[in-house]
Protein backbone atom coordinates (compact mmCIF):
# COMPACT_ATOMS: atom_id res chain seq x y z
CA UNK A 1 0.00 0.00 0.00
CA UNK A 2 0.86 3.48 -0.90
CA UNK A 3 1.94 5.97 2.27
CA UNK A 4 0.29 9.06 0.48
CA UNK A 5 2.18 11.87 1.69
CA UNK A 6 0.65 14.09 -0.36
CA UNK A 7 -3.15 13.32 0.94
CA UNK A 8 -1.61 13.21 4.75
CA UNK A 9 0.02 16.72 4.31
CA UNK A 10 -3.04 18.33 2.58
CA UNK A 11 -5.73 16.73 4.91
CA UNK A 12 -2.98 18.34 7.93
CA UNK A 13 -2.78 21.58 6.25
CA UNK A 14 -6.52 21.97 5.97
CA UNK A 15 -6.67 21.59 9.83
CA UNK A 16 -4.17 24.65 10.18
CA UNK A 17 -6.08 26.74 7.78
CA UNK A 18 -9.15 26.26 9.78
CA UNK A 19 -7.59 27.30 13.04
CA UNK A 20 -6.03 29.94 11.87
CA UNK A 21 -8.94 31.52 9.70
CA UNK A 22 -11.11 30.58 13.60
CA UNK A 23 -8.60 32.52 15.43
CA UNK A 24 -8.47 35.15 12.65
CA UNK A 25 -12.25 35.52 13.26
CA UNK A 26 -11.88 35.65 17.24
CA UNK A 27 -9.84 39.00 17.07
CA UNK A 28 -6.55 37.51 16.77
CA UNK A 29 -3.65 37.75 14.48
CA UNK A 30 -2.36 35.09 11.95
CA UNK A 31 0.89 33.23 12.48
CA UNK A 32 4.10 34.92 10.91
CA UNK A 33 6.96 32.86 9.35
CA UNK A 34 10.17 34.45 7.64
CA UNK A 35 12.32 32.14 5.81
CA UNK A 36 16.03 33.77 5.22
CA UNK A 37 17.68 33.01 1.92
CA UNK A 38 21.51 33.41 1.54
CA UNK A 39 22.34 33.22 -2.11
CA UNK A 40 20.95 31.94 -5.17
CA UNK A 41 20.71 27.93 -4.95
CA UNK A 42 18.73 26.60 -7.43
CA UNK A 43 17.07 23.71 -5.58
CA UNK A 44 16.84 26.42 -2.27
CA UNK A 45 14.71 28.93 -3.96
CA UNK A 46 12.77 25.69 -5.25
CA UNK A 47 11.86 24.46 -1.92
CA UNK A 48 11.62 27.93 0.12
CA UNK A 49 8.82 29.02 -2.90
CA UNK A 50 7.16 25.78 -2.43
CA UNK A 51 6.95 26.51 1.54
CA UNK A 52 6.02 30.59 0.53
CA UNK A 53 3.19 28.64 -1.53
CA UNK A 54 2.37 26.31 1.24
CA UNK A 55 2.15 28.95 3.96
CA UNK A 56 -0.44 31.57 1.62
CA UNK A 57 -2.61 28.55 1.84
CA UNK A 58 -3.36 28.22 5.48
CA UNK A 59 -3.33 31.81 5.88
CA UNK A 60 0.13 31.94 7.66
CA UNK A 61 1.82 35.05 6.91
CA UNK A 62 5.12 34.46 5.19
CA UNK A 63 8.29 36.79 4.67
CA UNK A 64 11.13 36.08 2.65
CA UNK A 65 14.58 37.62 3.99
CA UNK A 66 16.98 36.95 0.67
CA UNK A 67 20.66 37.86 1.13
CA UNK A 68 23.56 37.94 -1.68
CA UNK A 69 25.69 35.00 -1.93
CA UNK A 70 28.42 36.76 -0.22
CA UNK A 71 26.45 38.57 2.80
CA UNK A 72 29.29 38.74 5.60
CA UNK A 73 28.92 35.74 8.24
CA UNK A 74 28.40 38.20 11.24
CA UNK A 75 25.74 40.56 9.19
CA UNK A 76 23.86 37.44 9.33
CA UNK A 77 24.09 36.39 12.53
CA UNK A 78 23.10 40.06 13.21
CA UNK A 79 20.06 39.45 11.06
CA UNK A 80 18.88 35.94 13.38
CA UNK A 81 19.23 37.86 16.19
CA UNK A 82 16.95 40.80 15.08
CA UNK A 83 14.22 38.18 14.15
CA UNK A 84 14.76 36.40 17.73
CA UNK A 85 13.78 39.29 19.08
CA UNK A 86 10.90 40.49 16.94
CA UNK A 87 7.79 40.16 18.59
CA UNK A 88 5.87 39.93 15.46
CA UNK A 89 7.65 36.96 14.45
CA UNK A 90 6.43 33.02 15.92
CA UNK A 91 9.39 31.50 13.71
CA UNK A 92 12.14 31.68 11.34
CA UNK A 93 14.27 29.24 8.98
CA UNK A 94 17.45 29.58 7.62
CA UNK A 95 17.31 27.43 4.19
CA UNK A 96 20.54 25.00 3.97
CA UNK A 97 23.13 25.21 2.33
CA UNK A 98 24.52 28.30 3.08
CA UNK A 99 27.84 29.79 1.05
CA UNK A 100 31.24 28.11 2.49
CA UNK A 101 32.12 31.06 4.25
CA UNK A 102 29.46 31.04 6.56
CA UNK A 103 29.16 28.62 9.14
CA UNK A 104 26.43 26.75 9.38
CA UNK A 105 27.19 25.44 13.16
CA UNK A 106 27.10 29.34 13.73
CA UNK A 107 24.21 30.32 12.61
CA UNK A 108 21.98 27.17 13.41
CA UNK A 109 23.10 28.25 17.30
CA UNK A 110 22.16 31.43 16.80
CA UNK A 111 18.68 30.62 16.57
CA UNK A 112 16.11 30.84 19.28
CA UNK A 113 15.00 27.10 20.01
CA UNK A 114 11.73 28.90 20.64
CA UNK A 115 11.45 30.16 16.94
CA UNK A 116 13.32 26.87 15.41
CA UNK A 117 10.27 25.77 13.60
CA UNK A 118 13.11 23.37 11.45
CA UNK A 119 13.82 22.26 14.93
CA UNK A 120 17.43 21.95 13.38
CA UNK A 121 19.67 24.12 16.10
CA UNK A 122 21.91 21.95 19.14
CA UNK A 123 19.00 23.27 21.49
CA UNK A 124 16.49 22.06 19.96
CA UNK A 125 17.76 18.66 19.23
CA UNK A 126 19.44 18.44 22.71
CA UNK A 127 16.20 19.24 24.36
CA UNK A 128 14.40 16.83 21.97
CA UNK A 129 16.60 13.87 23.15
CA UNK A 130 16.02 14.66 26.81
CA UNK A 131 12.66 14.51 26.19
CA UNK A 132 11.77 18.10 26.98
CA UNK A 133 9.61 20.19 24.61
CA UNK A 134 11.16 21.13 21.36
CA UNK A 135 10.62 21.38 17.77
CA UNK A 136 11.47 18.00 15.79
CA UNK A 137 13.34 17.79 12.83
CA UNK A 138 10.99 18.56 10.07
CA UNK A 139 11.47 15.25 8.02
CA UNK A 140 11.94 12.87 10.54
CA UNK A 141 8.75 14.41 12.35
CA UNK A 142 6.71 14.38 9.22
CA UNK A 143 7.98 10.31 8.84
CA UNK A 144 6.32 10.17 12.32
CA UNK A 145 3.06 11.86 11.45
CA UNK A 146 2.95 9.84 8.17
CA UNK A 147 3.39 6.53 10.26
CA UNK A 148 0.51 8.04 12.57
CA UNK A 149 -1.27 8.53 10.00
CA UNK A 150 -1.56 4.66 8.63
CA UNK A 151 -1.75 3.73 12.40
CA UNK A 152 2.09 2.10 11.71
CA UNK A 153 3.20 1.48 15.14
CA UNK A 154 6.51 1.73 15.84
CA UNK A 155 6.47 -0.40 19.60
CA UNK A 156 9.06 -3.06 19.71
CA UNK A 157 9.88 -2.75 15.95
CA UNK A 158 13.42 -3.49 14.07
CA UNK A 159 14.16 0.01 12.65
CA UNK A 160 16.96 0.19 10.44
CA UNK A 161 17.80 3.88 9.55
CA UNK A 162 20.40 4.48 6.48
CA UNK A 163 21.56 7.82 6.88
CA UNK A 164 23.05 9.89 9.78
CA UNK A 165 22.62 13.16 8.83
CA UNK A 166 22.04 15.93 11.47
CA UNK A 167 19.13 16.85 9.46
CA UNK A 168 17.55 13.74 8.83
CA UNK A 169 19.19 9.59 9.81
CA UNK A 170 20.18 11.52 13.59
CA UNK A 171 17.46 12.70 14.83
CA UNK A 172 14.81 10.41 13.39
CA UNK A 173 17.10 7.26 15.03
CA UNK A 174 16.88 9.42 18.14
CA UNK A 175 12.93 9.99 17.91
CA UNK A 176 12.26 6.32 17.08
CA UNK A 177 14.20 4.87 20.06
CA UNK A 178 12.43 7.32 22.42
CA UNK A 179 9.95 6.68 24.96
CA UNK A 180 7.23 8.09 23.41
CA UNK A 181 7.62 11.65 22.72
CA UNK A 182 6.40 14.53 24.84
CA UNK A 183 3.82 16.17 22.27
CA UNK A 184 3.87 19.89 22.43
CA UNK A 185 0.72 22.11 23.34
CA UNK A 186 -2.11 21.94 20.53
CA UNK A 187 0.54 19.29 17.97
CA UNK A 188 -1.29 16.67 16.99
CA UNK A 189 -0.06 13.08 19.23
CA UNK A 190 2.41 12.17 17.59
CA UNK A 191 3.65 9.99 19.92
CA UNK A 192 5.97 7.03 18.40
CA UNK A 193 9.08 5.69 19.86
CA UNK A 194 10.01 2.32 21.60
CA UNK A 195 11.71 1.27 18.20
CA UNK A 196 15.13 -0.87 18.22
CA UNK A 197 17.10 1.32 16.02
CA UNK A 198 19.91 0.62 13.32
CA UNK A 199 21.42 3.13 12.12
CA UNK A 200 23.22 2.35 8.95
CA UNK A 201 25.84 4.88 6.79
CA UNK A 202 28.54 4.19 3.74
CA UNK A 203 30.98 2.26 6.54
CA UNK A 204 28.38 -0.27 7.43
CA UNK A 205 29.16 -3.75 7.19
CA UNK A 206 26.32 -6.09 5.70
CA UNK A 207 24.34 -3.36 4.82
CA UNK A 208 21.86 -6.16 3.01
CA UNK A 209 21.44 -8.74 5.97
CA UNK A 210 20.67 -5.58 8.53
CA UNK A 211 18.01 -4.33 6.16
CA UNK A 212 16.73 -7.72 5.76
CA UNK A 213 15.74 -7.67 9.75
CA UNK A 214 14.30 -4.72 9.92
CA UNK A 215 10.36 -4.30 10.37
CA UNK A 216 11.01 -0.70 9.16
CA UNK A 217 13.45 0.81 6.82
CA UNK A 218 13.70 4.23 6.37
CA UNK A 219 16.73 5.51 4.04
CA UNK A 220 18.24 9.07 3.63
CA UNK A 221 20.80 8.51 1.80
CA UNK A 222 21.14 10.52 -1.18
CA UNK A 223 21.81 7.07 -3.67
CA UNK A 224 19.23 6.36 -6.43
CA UNK A 225 17.82 2.97 -6.09
CA UNK A 226 20.54 2.05 -2.92
CA UNK A 227 17.50 -0.30 -1.16
CA UNK A 228 17.01 -2.93 -3.60
CA UNK A 229 14.44 -5.56 -3.24
CA UNK A 230 17.13 -8.12 -1.85
CA UNK A 231 17.41 -5.98 0.80
CA UNK A 232 13.55 -6.19 1.89
CA UNK A 233 11.97 -8.51 4.23
CA UNK A 234 8.42 -9.54 2.95
CA UNK A 235 5.93 -7.06 4.33
CA UNK A 236 8.70 -4.99 5.41
CA UNK A 237 6.99 -1.13 5.82
CA UNK A 238 9.79 1.15 3.54
CA UNK A 239 10.29 5.28 3.86
CA UNK A 240 12.31 6.59 0.97
CA UNK A 241 13.50 10.21 2.43
CA UNK A 242 16.05 10.50 -0.86
CA UNK A 243 15.34 12.98 -3.71
CA UNK A 244 17.69 12.50 -6.59
CA UNK A 245 17.66 14.24 -9.96
CA UNK A 246 18.54 11.81 -12.47
CA UNK A 247 18.79 12.57 -16.20
CA UNK A 248 15.49 11.97 -18.24
CA UNK A 249 15.60 12.92 -21.80
CA UNK A 250 11.78 12.58 -22.07
CA UNK A 251 11.04 14.59 -19.52
CA UNK A 252 10.74 18.59 -20.25
CA UNK A 253 12.96 20.06 -17.66
CA UNK A 254 16.04 17.11 -19.28
CA UNK A 255 15.58 15.15 -15.71
CA UNK A 256 13.51 13.59 -12.79
CA UNK A 257 13.37 13.24 -9.36
CA UNK A 258 14.00 9.61 -7.94
CA UNK A 259 14.00 8.28 -4.10
CA UNK A 260 16.94 6.11 -2.82
CA UNK A 261 14.74 3.24 -2.98
CA UNK A 262 14.52 1.27 -6.12
CA UNK A 263 10.69 1.83 -6.33
CA UNK A 264 9.48 -0.46 -9.22
CA UNK A 265 10.96 -3.77 -7.69
CA UNK A 266 10.35 -3.24 -4.11
CA UNK A 267 6.51 -2.14 -4.09
CA UNK A 268 5.72 -5.89 -4.36
CA UNK A 269 7.34 -6.86 -1.05
CA UNK A 270 6.34 -4.07 1.11
CA UNK A 271 3.60 -4.11 3.34
CA UNK A 272 3.36 0.09 3.11
CA UNK A 273 5.88 1.99 0.80
CA UNK A 274 6.34 5.79 0.25
CA UNK A 275 6.30 7.01 -3.34
CA UNK A 276 8.92 9.90 -4.58
CA UNK A 277 7.86 12.83 -5.02
CA UNK A 278 4.54 12.44 -3.19
CA UNK A 279 5.53 10.70 -0.06
CA UNK A 280 7.65 12.46 2.68
CA UNK A 281 8.40 15.48 0.72
CA UNK A 282 5.19 17.25 1.46
CA UNK A 283 5.00 15.73 4.87
CA UNK A 284 7.98 18.26 5.13
CA UNK A 285 6.47 21.17 4.56
CA UNK A 286 3.36 20.10 6.52
CA UNK A 287 5.58 20.15 9.80
CA UNK A 288 6.92 23.39 8.94
CA UNK A 289 3.46 24.72 9.05
CA UNK A 290 2.78 22.87 12.56
CA UNK A 291 5.74 24.06 14.42
CA UNK A 292 4.68 27.77 13.09
CA UNK A 293 1.43 27.25 14.46
CA UNK A 294 2.50 25.53 17.46
CA UNK A 295 4.99 28.58 17.69
CA UNK A 296 2.48 31.22 17.32
CA UNK A 297 0.74 29.39 19.77
CA UNK A 298 2.73 29.57 22.66
CA UNK A 299 3.32 33.12 22.21
CA UNK A 300 -0.71 34.37 21.52
CA UNK A 301 -2.00 31.88 23.63
CA UNK A 302 0.78 31.66 26.16
CA UNK A 303 1.30 28.11 25.60
CA UNK A 304 4.93 27.94 26.36
CA UNK A 305 7.75 25.99 26.13
CA UNK A 306 9.54 25.35 29.14
P1 LIG B 1 23.59 13.59 3.66
O1 LIG B 1 24.38 13.51 2.40
O2 LIG B 1 23.89 14.63 4.66
O3 LIG B 1 23.69 12.16 4.40
C1 LIG B 1 23.58 10.98 3.68
C2 LIG B 1 23.83 9.85 4.62
O4 LIG B 1 23.66 8.62 3.90
C3 LIG B 1 25.24 9.82 5.20
O5 LIG B 1 25.17 9.49 6.57
C4 LIG B 1 25.95 8.74 4.39
O6 LIG B 1 26.94 8.04 5.13
C5 LIG B 1 24.81 7.79 4.08
N1 LIG B 1 25.04 7.07 2.83
C6 LIG B 1 25.27 7.59 1.61
N2 LIG B 1 25.44 6.59 0.70
C7 LIG B 1 25.30 5.43 1.40
C8 LIG B 1 25.38 4.08 1.04
N3 LIG B 1 25.64 3.70 -0.22
N4 LIG B 1 25.19 3.14 1.99
C9 LIG B 1 24.93 3.50 3.27
N5 LIG B 1 24.85 4.78 3.67
C10 LIG B 1 25.05 5.73 2.75
O7 LIG B 1 22.06 13.65 3.19
P2 LIG B 1 20.73 14.15 3.94
O8 LIG B 1 20.47 13.34 5.15
O9 LIG B 1 20.73 15.61 4.02
O10 LIG B 1 19.66 13.75 2.80
C11 LIG B 1 19.52 12.42 2.38
C12 LIG B 1 18.57 12.39 1.19
O11 LIG B 1 17.29 12.86 1.63
C13 LIG B 1 18.96 13.33 0.04
O12 LIG B 1 18.57 12.72 -1.17
C14 LIG B 1 18.14 14.57 0.30
O13 LIG B 1 17.89 15.29 -0.89
C15 LIG B 1 16.89 13.97 0.86
N6 LIG B 1 16.12 14.85 1.73
C16 LIG B 1 14.77 14.85 1.56
C17 LIG B 1 13.97 15.61 2.37
C18 LIG B 1 12.51 15.56 2.16
O14 LIG B 1 11.81 16.40 2.68
N7 LIG B 1 12.00 14.56 1.45
C19 LIG B 1 14.53 16.47 3.42
C20 LIG B 1 15.96 16.31 3.58
C21 LIG B 1 16.72 15.55 2.74
P3 LIG B 1 28.27 8.78 5.74
O15 LIG B 1 27.80 9.55 6.93
O16 LIG B 1 29.16 7.65 6.11
O17 LIG B 1 28.78 9.65 4.64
Amino acid sequence: MILDGKKVAAEIREKLRKSVAFNLANGLRVPKLVIVLVGHNPASEIYVANKIKACQEVGIDVEKIAFEEDIKERRLLTEIRKLNNDQSVDGFIVQLPLPEHISESKVLTTIDFRKDVDGLTPMSMGRAIQGLPAFRSATPAGIQELLNAYNISTEGKHVVVIGRSNIVGKPMAMMLMQRPYLSLPNMSASSMGDATVTVCHSKTRNLDAICRSADIIIVAAGSPKLLKAGMVKEGAVVIDVGINRVDDASSPRGYRLVGDVDFENVVSKASYITPVPGGVGPMTIAMLLMHTYVAYNGRVLGLKMK
